[in-house]
């Protein structure tokens, strides 16, 4: 239903460097805005991308590392002089609401809008937004505190009415709906229509899968199992590959790995160290195992639509 694309606010990681902005994503689908993480500087990402605050319905916070959340204060705090009414959830540990809300408290009494929390269990499952059109679901990364991961996933779309086996056989308008479900269709003398005699299949449910902090774990690859994008984190190239793990972060051929193993259809990486001078030179290394990668830049937009 309607647009569904990812725009990339930052893909560094913790050390800030003039290269790269930490985490944040923004998901756009139909109308709405969502954010995936949101570290410092995301709202001026926001401006940058002219993507705009007042759209902004949901924010998806993977863990509570700086580099992913401390963009959220000043992000909500502007919002708060600006925005007129409307609802923004923030999906987040426990842990994260409290110390907003004492954030909050101290630098922004008066909201303008409803700022609603949604727990994310610690086991980090769970259905997270269950909409008409589109779910958001978390499971858990492995990471040195407990992080989540998302999928964004289009819930199946309805069939494409064949206008003009619909017309031969004289199908009401009022029909047209349980043609698109999928139902049969009987005709005034009772004769039955297969379904498939006067609709086409749908239009393909796309759906996206975010890790942000994560050790090498096929948990994850099973998590994602065939979606059509992956971002996955690649914070090491081989030459520090040695780091990865104590860190619970992953190397491009790790990531590579993962999307591979998942039969994802793109993957796309980020989170990328300060020491990463040439994040071409680090997808190659992706590529090397998964060729259909790309590094990650700020300001890339990802296309949802018509993937397949
Ligand atoms: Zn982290």
């Amino acid at each position: 239903m309607g647009n569904f694309n990812i725009t990339i606010l930052g893909c560094g990681s913790a050390t800030p460097t003039v290269r790269h902005m930490p985490s944040a994503q923004a998901v756009a689908y139909g109308g709405r805005l969502m954010l995936i993480d949101c570290g410092e500087g995301t709202q001026l990402q926001l401006r940058r991308f002219g993507l705009p605050f007042s759209r902004i319905t949901d924010i998806f916070i993977s863990h509570l590392h700086g580099d992913h959340f401390l963009g959220l204060p000043g992000l909500l705090s502007t919002m708060a002089l600006h925005q007129n009414g409307g609802t923004v959830t923030v999906h987040t540990f426990a842990e994260g609401e409290r110390v907003l809300r004492q954030i909050l408290n101290v630098f922004c009494k008066e909201l303008s809008f409803d700022l609603k929390f949604d727990i994310i269990d610690p086991s980090c499952e769970g259905i997270l937004l269950d909409g008409k059109h589109l779910s958001v679901e978390a499971f858990p990364l492995r990471h040195r505190v407990p992080c989540a991961g998302f999928i964004f996933r289009e819930k199946p779309k309805l069939r494409h009415i064949d206008g003009a086996a619909a017309r031969f056989m004289g199908v009401p308008v009022c029909d047209m709906q349980a043609l698109r479900e999928g139902h049969d269709w009987t005709a005034p003398d009772g004769t039955v229509v297969p379904n498939g005699r006067l609709t086409t299949a749908p239009s393909h449910a796309a759906s996206y899968a975010y890790c942000s902090d994560t050790a090498f774990a096929d948990s994850v690859a099973e998590a994602v199992r065939g979606a059509d994008v992956l971002y996955h984190e690649a914070t090491y190239g081989e030459a520090d590959s040695h780091k990865a793990r104590p860190r619970g972060h992953s190397t491009a051929v790790q990531a590579a790995t993962i999307a591979k193993a998942a039969e994802v259809g793109r993957l796309v990486i980020g989170h990328y160290s300060r020491v990463i001078r040439d994040e071409e030179a680090l997808a190659d290394e992706a590529r090397a195992v998964f060729p259909d990668t790309v590094a990650a830049r700020e300001g890339m937009v990802i296309e949802m639509n018509n993937l397949r």
